[in-house]
């Protein structure tokens, strides 16, 4: 355990890499057994991996992460609809957003004419829309358009020294959401530079939640929860009738089973983690987060976890980002400025760990905070925090 593998910075929606071996061969056979199993009985999603006490849990990877549902009934095949029809809402995010598939409309992006216009989905229109404004709303800290700083980190991993002032400031120049051109009425999209390119890296996760989570109150469910790498939508409340529970993990000991920063509890609600203890690059010997803060073109090493609880899933997805990059203190004044959103944040100053909490952070806490083994819900392990 704790074996951190090193994964490439900006891999984006991608991100297996990242994952230890053992844990992606388990992934992969996983996939492999239930594939055929799919075939044999020819039905379009996963087999439940789990039934306790009227949940069924469904687990794949889709968005370069593991996703698992919760689904609160006691019919089975109720449980299987609802999963096939949250597992197409994320594949169909994961179509149109990842920049990974030249065929997405945002691979199509990246590789379009400098200022021509593309047309793209609604979904992927409204993704872009919001991230503006994120842009707008956290002061430059979040920036779908930082992509230009991430080819130029990658570029000094691989030739293992830091970048200089004249590379920076020529990655920065291809920074900036006035550069990145929307229609509303049309629904297209246009990067106005030579070079640009978007990563919905941070948001798209969240959003992708929220629409499978939605896909699943269609199919008739009261409860559930849907977490795709640590971005969560809560729907309703658990079996028990309480909240749902989710142990947020503790940056320096992210692969302790059953210890937790923090359990929050909540129903109808998302919580998102960012962290950079399993996603990271080294140059000479130096860890740097996949973070970037677009302001400075420097990886946002300060903050090793921001929790964000948030009516939606994409609003906790990006907030969660943006105060990575922003720090303790504006991170908690942005966190303030949206209604209904908390935060907890982990900061580092001079070698130590301080953890900050919004004002209405702890009503969403657990009494059990540091533990969720043995709960009387029935041992609900669910866990915010970094991705691998
Ligand atoms: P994940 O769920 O993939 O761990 P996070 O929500 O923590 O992601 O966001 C990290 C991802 O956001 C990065 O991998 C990258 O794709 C993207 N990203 C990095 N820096 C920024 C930034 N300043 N603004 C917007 N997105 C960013
Ligand atoms: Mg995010």
């Amino acid at each position: 355990m704790g074996s951190h593998i090193k994964r490439r910075i900006g891999d984006g929606l991608k991100g297996s890499a990242s994952r230890p071996v053992w844990r992606y061969s388990i992934s992969l056979a996983v996939a492999l057994i239930s594939f055929a199993v799919l075939m044999s009985c020819g039905r379009s999603g996963k087999r439940p991996v789990a039934c306790d006490d009227g949940k069924y849990i469904f687990r794949f990877v889709v968005m370069g992460t593991e996703a698992e549902l919760t689904i609160a009934t006691t019919d089975r095949d109720e449980a299987q609809r609802a999963a096939d029809a949250a597992r197409q809402a994320l594949d169909r995010v994961n179509g149109l957003m990842s920049d990974y598939n030249p065929a997405s409309d945002i691979g199509r992006l990246n590789r379009s004419e400098p200022g021509k216009a593309l047309a793209i989905d609604r979904a992927t229109f409204d993704v872009l829309k919001n991230s503006v404004s994120f842009t707008a709303r956290t002061d430059n800290a979040f920036d779908i358009t930082y992509t230009p700083l991430r080819r130029l980190w990658r570029k000094c991993a691989e030739r293992g020294s830091l970048p200089d002032e004249a590379e920076l400031a020529a990655a920065r120049a291809l920074i900036g959401t006035d550069k990145l051109l929307l229609d509303e009425t049309a629904c297209t999209a246009a990067l106005a530079a030579a070079g640009m390119e978007i990563d919905l890296g941070g948001i798209a996760k969240g959003y992708g939640v929220d629409l499978a989570a939605d896909a699943m109150r269609r199919c008739g469910i009261k409860g559930g929860i849907v977490n795709v790498g640590g971005n969560m939508r809560l729907i309703g409340a658990n079996p028990s009738g309480a909240g749902w529970r989710v142990g947020v993990l503790d940056p320096e000991r992210p692969d302790e089973q059953g210890h937790f920063l923090t359990t929050i509890e909540a129903r109808d609600a998302a919580v998102s983690t960012s962290g950079n203890y399993h996603r990271f690059f080294e140059i000479g010997g130096r860890r740097y987060s996949h973070i970037i803060d677009p302001r400075t073109g420097r990886p946002a090493d300060n903050v090793p976890s921001a929790t964000v609880i948030a009516p939606d899933g994409m609003t906790a997805d990006a907030l969660s980002t943006a105060i990575s990059v922003a720090g303790a203190k504006k991170g908690l004044e942005l966190v303030e400025s949206f209604d209904g959103v908390e935060a907890l944040i982990i900061e580092k100053s001079e070698g130590t760990m301080k953890e900050y909490r919004s004002s209405g952070f702890a009503k969403f806490e657990a009494a059990e905070k540091k533990t969720l083994a043995h709960q009387a819900d029935g041992g609900n392990e669910n866990m915010s925090g970094g991705k691998r």
